[in-house]
């Protein structure tokens, strides 16, 4: 689990969401080879980037220990 700053909460890391453009532009076959590849860096409530670990947000008073 992680902490996103954004929705100043606890949640669980996702990958961006699945993009029809992108899936076109890797001519399909080859873009969920690419999503395998891709980072669990993502909040699962508002796909932003904004996430940082449970223990650095305690540290900076955001979330309870
Ligand atoms: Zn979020």
């Amino acid at each position: 689990m992680k902490f996103c700053t954004n929705c100043k909460r606890t949640v669980r890391p996702t990958k961006k969401p699945w993009s029809w453009l992108e899936f076109f532009v890797f001519l399909g076959i080859f873009y969920p080879i690419y999503r395998i590849s891709l980072p669990t860096d993502r909040c699962v409530i508002c796909g932003g980037k904004t996430l940082i670990s449970r223990k650095k947000a305690v540290s900076e008073g955001l979330l309870e220990a």
